[in-house]
C-alpha cells in the first residue's frame, strides 16, 4: 500500500492526469503541495496575457472598453458560476478581492432584514471574515454571535445544529465557509441554508476552499449570497479578483455599500445620483482589470473542461491516499490528522499536526516538497485535482515520513 508503484498505479488510471500538462510546470518541478493557497499557472495563460496586452490593449486601446472589457467581469462570473457554483446565468460577478465582496455583500444581506441586528459567524473562520464581520455588524448597530471553536483545528464539520443553537429571531445573516480552511471540513451548505431561512436569516457563504474543488449547487439549494477566492483551486494568478454571487430572487433588493460608478446602471452618463445597474453587475464598484480576469478565464476554462465531478473524484481519491499514507508512516511518529477521515466531508486538503509544523514545513521546503504551515502546528497538504499526482503525494509525505 505505501510502495510508490502504487502511487504509479493510481496516476495511470487516473483520467485527469493529462490535464497536468496543460500547466506551467518547470522540469525540474518541486512537488507542490500548496495550491490550496496559490494554484499554478494554467499553460495558457502566459500567451492569453500577452494577447490582451499586445492587441486589446496595445492595437484596440480604449477601444477595448467597448469591445468587450466592460462586459468581462459578467462574462467570466457567468462561465465560472455555471461551471463551479451551481449558478444560474447572470448571478455571479468577478470583482474586487473576497475581503472587500465580503464586506459588501455581508452589509448587503443585513440590510435584506431589517429589523434584526446579530451575524452568525464561526470562531474559528478564515481571519479576514471575522474582522470584516464585527466591523459590518458594529457599523450596523448590530452585533456577531459567534459559535463553534476558535483554537481547535476541529475535524468536525458545521453542522445545522450547530448553526441552529445560534438562531433566533434577531439573526439577520449566518457567515460560514463551505470548506474550512483550517480542517478541509465541509459545512452541510443544504441543511444549514434550510435551518437559517426557517428561523428568518439569510446565508452568506465563503466559498473560497471550495470553488474548484467541491462542486457547488448554490441556486439549486436556494443559498442567498456567496463569495470566494480565484486564485486558490481556480489558478487564476496570485490576487486574482475575487467573485459575489447573489441568488437572483435577491437581486433586485441588494443594495451594495460601495456605490461605484461600475456597478451604475449608466456609468459614462455621469449622472448626479447614483442608480444601480440591474441583477449581480451592482456588485461591482470601480474599473475592472481586463488583465486579471483573463488569466481567470484560463483558470476556469480548465475546470469547465474537467468538469467538477471528475474534480471531486480526483480530489477524494488525492485526500484517502494522503489519510492511508498518514496512518502507514505519520501516526506512530507523533502526526495527528486534523481532517476528516469520512472523505464525503473533507474539501481538497488534508492538515496534519505536529508541535514541530513549522521547522518541519521549512525542512520540506529546502528539500523541494512546499505545503502549507498552519499556526500554531498545522501543515496542510493541499492537493489540486488537475495537476497533483499520487506520485506527488507518495513523495511529499515520504519526505515528511523521513524527517520525522
Ligand atoms: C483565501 C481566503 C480569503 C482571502 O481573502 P482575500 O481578500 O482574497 O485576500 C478569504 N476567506 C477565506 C475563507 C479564504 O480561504
Amino acid at each position: 500500500m505505501t510502495d510508490r508503484s502504487r502511487a504509479e498505479a493510481l496516476d495511470a488510471q487516473d483520467t485527469l492526469a493529462p490535464y497536468r500538462s496543460r500547466f506551467a510546470i518547470p522540469d525540474d518541478a518541486v512537488i507542490y503541495l500548496d495550491g490550496n493557497s496559490l494554484g499554478r499557472p494554467p499553460g495558457a495563460t502566459a500567451s492569453r496575457l500577452e494577447s490582451v496586452v499586445r492587441h486589446e490593449w496595445g492595437d484596440r486601446l480604449i477601444r477595448s472598453w467597448t469591445e468587450g472589457w466592460m462586459d468581462l467581469p459578467l462574462e467570466v462570473g457567468d462561465r465560472l458560476g455555471t461551471a463551479l457554483l451551481g449558478a444560474r446565468s447572470g448571478e455571479t460577478v468577478v470583482c474586487d478581492s473576497v475581503t472587500v465582496n465580503t464586506y459588501k455583500a455581508l452589509h448587503a444581506a443585513m440590510a435584506l432584514r431589517p429589523g434584526r441586528s446579530t451575524v452568525v459567524a464561526h470562531r474559528g473562520e478564515f481571519p479576514t471574515d471575522r474582522y470584516v464581520t464585527r466591523s459590518v455588524a458594529q457599523a450596523r448597530g448590530g452585533r456577531v454571535w459567534w459559535i463553534g471553536d476558535a483554537d481547535e483545528v476541529s475535524p468536525a464539520p458545521v453542522t445545522a445544529d450547530l448553526v441552529a443553537d445560534g438562531l433566533d429571531d434577531d439573526v439577520a445573516v449566518v457567515l460560514l465557509s463551505v470548506v474550512d480552511y483550517r480542517s478541509a471540513a465541509i459545512a452541510d451548505v443544504e441543511s444549514i441554508t434550510r435551518v437559517a431561512h426557517e428561523a428568518g436569516a439569510l446565508v452568506l457563504w465563503d466559498c473560497s476552499h471550495a470553488v474548484g474543488s467541491v462542486p457547488l449547487r448554490l441556486h439549486d439549494v436556494d443559498a442567498d449570497l456567496a463569495v470566494g477566492c480565484t486564485y486558490k483551486y481556480v489558478n487564476g494568478g496570485p490576487g486574482s479578483p475575487a467573485f459575489v454571487w447573489a441568488h437572483e430572487r435577491h437581486h433586485d433588493a441588494l443594495e451594495n455599500p460601495v456605490p461605484g460608478w461600475m456597478g451604475h446602471a449608466d456609468p459614462f452618463a455621469m449622472g448626479p445620483a447614483y442608480a444601480p445597474a440591474p441583477g449581480i453587475r451592482r456588485f461591482m464598484t470601480g474599473t475592472p482589470s481586463a488583465l486579471a480576469l483573463a488569466a481567470v478565464d484560463e483558470g476556469v476554462s480548465l475546470l469547465a473542461e474537467a468538469g467538477m465531478d471528475a474534480v471531486r473524484t480526483k480530489s477524494v481519491a488525492l485526500t484517502s491516499y494522503a489519510v492511508d499514507l498518514h496512518d502507514a508512516w505519520l501516526a506512530s511518529r507523533g502526526v495527528e490528522l486534523a481532517s476528516p477521515r469520512d472523505p464525503a466531508q473533507r474539501g481538497s486538503h488534508v492538515t496534519l499536526r505536529h508541535p514541530d509544523a513549522r521547522l518541519l514545513t521549512d525542512a520540506l521546503t529546502a528539500r523541494g516538497v512546499i505545503p502549507d504551515f498552519r499556526n500554531p502546528d498545522g501543515i496542510r497538504i493541499g492537493l489540486a485535482p488537475l495537476y497533483t499526482s499520487f506520485a506527488d503525494v507518495h513523495d511529499g509525505l515520504a519526505a515528511l515520513r523521513d524527517l520525522l
